[in-house]
């Protein structure tokens, strides 16, 4: 993404454009996949970039509650992963094995979304599901059907 878009993005959310959110934005919208704090930690040395680990969990926090970026939680390690928000509604299957991560963009909830906000001055703006269980290899590893 251009640089100005991303400058775009961080103003129209209100926040002060600090070359952390910058380079962080930059990051996972490059990347092919999820992403951890240690992994963004460590592209970011890989690029020269200095930012202690510590800045980059404070970054991902801030842009998570603005919805620039999603947070994705692993049941298993407590462990969170991060992906640049493309806007195209989506949830995810998250292997408890081995952590892979299978993507649906099929959601029936979009509908029960409209009739909630149909009958209630609650303005939703969204919702989040992650689905949890065995991916196949995992299946087939540890003999589960
Ligand atoms: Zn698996
Ligand atoms: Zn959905």
């Amino acid at each position: 993404m251009k640089k100005t878009n991303i400058l775009k993005k961080i103003e129209n959310a209100g926040l002060k454009k600090t070359k952390y959110r910058v380079n962080i934005i930059d990051l996972l919208e490059k990347a092919d996949g999820l992403l951890s704090a240690s992994d963004i930690h460590q592209l970011l040395i890989d690029n020269d970039i200095q930012m202690d680990l510590s800045t980059v969990y404070r970054t991902l926090e801030k842009l998570t509650e603005n919805n620039i970026i999603n947070r994705i939680e692993l049941e298993k390690e407590k462990q969170s992963l991060y992906e640049y928000n493309r806007e195209k509604h989506h949830h995810f299957m998250i292997c408890k094995s081995c952590n892979k991560i299978e993507t649906i963009y099929d959601c029936p909830l979009t509908k029960y979304e409209e009739d909630i906000k149909a009958h209630s001055d609650f303005l939703i703006t969204g919702h989040k599901i992650e689905f949890y269980g065995y991916c196949k290899n995992c299946r087939k590893r540890l003999k589960i059907n």
